[in-house]
C-alpha cells in the first residue's frame, strides 16, 4: 500500500471536536487505499504552558527534565487521536518517539533526529493497522532519555517520517490555507500560491513566514518529499494547499514569487576599524561567542588604511553585541572609534527562483523603493534573493509596492 503522512499541528487537534474532524481527514484517506502515518503536535497552547510551568519551578533547569515534560502534550493527543479513529472503526494505534523509535542526537531541546527504523509499524500495517498516529516533536537518544527537536519541531517529525516510509507526500494541515505570496495581514493583495519551490521555501520561512519550521524543509528538500501546506478547516480536493516540491516541478515561474519582511531588525556599525586581514574574523568570532545571529554584513570601502564594518542582528542581541565588541576592545584585540545603532530598521526582501534566468529584478526593486521615497540603508543578495533594510516605518508600504510591482496577485 501507499504510504501518506499526515500532520495536524496544534490549532487542528486543539479540542475533541477538531481532533474528531481531523480524524475524519484521515479516514477519507484510508478509504483512498493509503497506509496513513498521523504525526501530530501538542494542542494549541498546550506545549507553552509546560514550558512555563518548567521555567517556574526551576529557572536554570536540567535540559534532560525539560524535555521530559514539555514532550508530554503530544503523548495526549496522540492517544486521542488513535482512539477518535477507532470509535470510527479505522485499525490505528498510537506510538511515542521512543517506541518507534525514533533515534536522536543529545543536544536536548533541539536534538538532530539520527534514523527511524521502519520495521515496527511497517510490521504492523502488514497485520492490518491502517493509521499509525505518532507524537510528533520528541525522540529518544543514544543515552535512553527522551529530547525533542525545537519548537516547531513536528513538522520535522513528519517530513523525517515521510522519507523514511518513502511517503507518496507529507500532508500538513494548519490554520492556513497555504504559503502566499506575502502576509495577507498586511498586503489584502496577498495570494495562495499552487506550487513553491523547496529552495523559495527555506528563504521565506526563515524570513517569517512562521508555516513551516525551517529544518523541515531542509529535510524535504534533501530527500524529496513532497510537501503539502493546507488548511484542516476548510472542505479539500485533492489539489488544496499550496504543494513544496522541487523547482523541477515547476513549469513556469515569475521572477519573483513572494516578498518576505522581518520587523525586529537592528543595523549596527563599527565606525573606524583597521582595514587588515583578521579584523572581520575577530569581529565576527566574538558576535558568535556572544550568541549574535549576524545576518547581513557589509564592509565601506576603505580609507587610510580604515573602514566601516556594518552588520544586522535582531534588534533583542543589540545590547549583547555591543558588549562583546566593548570587550574586544578592552582586552586589546581591536581598535574602532565607535560602535552606532540604528534599531528602527526592517528587512525586505524578495524571493523567487525565476531570479535565476531573468535580470534586472534588482535595479527594478530599487526603482520601486526610491519611487516611493524609501531609502535603501543595506542592500544583500543571494541567487533567488534580494533583500534590504528600510526604516521600520516603511515596512507595509514597501511590501505592498514590490507586492503590486511585481505583479505578485497574478500567478504565472
Ligand atoms: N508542540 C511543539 C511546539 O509547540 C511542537 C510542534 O507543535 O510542532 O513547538
Ligand atoms: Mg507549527
Amino acid at each position: 500500500m501507499p504510504v501518506l503522512v499526515m500532520k495536524f499541528g496544534g490549532t487542528s487537534v486543539a479540542n475533541l471536536d477538531r481532533i474528531r474532524r481531523a480524524a475524519k481527514r484521515v479516514g477519507v484517506e484510508v478509504a483512498k487505499g493509503y497506509d496513513v502515518i498521523v504525526i501530530v503536535s501538542a494542542m494549541s497552547g498546550k506545549t507553552n504552558e509546560l514550558v512555563g510551568w518548567v521555567e517556574e519551578t526551576s529557572p536554570l533547569f536540567d535540559a534532560r527534565e525539560y524535555d521530559a515534560i514539555v514532550s508530554s502534550g503530544e503523548n495526549v493527543t496522540a492517544g486521542l487521536m488513535a482512539l477518535t479513529l477507532q470509535e470510527m472503526d479505522v485499525a490505528a494505534r498510537s506510538w511515542q518517539g521512543w517506541q518507534v523509535p525514533l533515534l536522536t542526537s543529545s543536544a536536548h531541546s533541539s536534538a538532530r533526529i539520527e534514523e527511524i527504523p521502519t520495521d515496527n509499524i511497517t510490521q504492523k500495517f502488514a497485520e492490518g493497522m491502517k493509521v499509525a498516529v505518532v507524537a510528533g516533536f520528541q525522540g529518544i537518544s543514544a543515552e535512553g532519555r527522551i529530547t525533542t527537536l525545537g519548537r516547531g519541531g513536528s513538522d520535522t517529525t513528519a517530513v523525517a517520517f515521510a522519507a523514511a516510509f518513502d511517503a507518496e507526500r507529507c500532508d500538513i494541515y494548519t490554520d492556513v490555507d497555504g504559503v502566499y505570496t506575502t502576509d495577507p495581514r498586511i498586503c489584502e493583495k496577498a495570494r495562495k500560491l499552487d506550487k513553491i519551490a523547496f529552495e523559495e521555501m527555506l528563504e521565506l520561512a526563515s524570513l517569517g513566514a512562521k508555516v513551516l519550521q525551517t529544518r523541515s524543509v531542509e529535510l524535504a528538500m534533501r530527500y524529496g518529499v513532497r510537501l503539502r501546506v493546507l488548511s484542516s478547516f476548510e472542505e479539500q480536493s485533492d489539489n488544496a494547499g499550496t504543494l513544496v516540491c522541487a523547482e523541477e516541478d515547476i513549469m513556469e515561474s515569475n521572477a519573483v514569487n513572494g516578498v518576505a519582511y522581518s520587523r525586529d531588525e537592528a543595523k549596527v556599525t563599527l565606525l573606524s576599524v583597521a582595514d587588515r586581514p583578521g579584523i572581520a574574523a575577530i569581529i565576527f568570532t566574538a558576535l558568535s561567542e556572544a550568541g549574535v545571529n549576524v545576518d547581513m554584513i557589509v564592509q565601506n570601502i576603505s580609507e587610510e588604511g580604515r573602514t566601516d564594518m556594518t552588520f544586522s542582528c535582531p534588534t533583542n542581541e543589540v545590547a549583547r553585541a555591543e558588549a562583546a565588541l566593548a570587550k574586544t576592545r578592552e582586552n586589546g584585540d581591536l581598535n574602532f572609534a565607535e560602535v552606532v545603532a540604528d534599531t528602527a530598521v526592517c528587512k525586505v526582501s524578495v524571493v523567487g527562483i525565476g531570479m535565476r534566468s531573468q535580470s534586472g529584478v534588482a535595479a527594478k526593486m530599487f526603482k520601486v523603493l526610491s519611487d516611493e521615497g524609501i531609502n535603501i540603508k543595506v542592500i544583500t543578495t543571494s541567487e533567488i534573493k534580494i533583500s534590504v533594510l528600510v526604516d521600520r516605518k516603511y515596512m507595509e508600504l514597501a511590501v505592498q509596492a514590490l507586492h503590486d510591482a511585481f505583479e505578485l496577485d497574478k500567478a504565472a
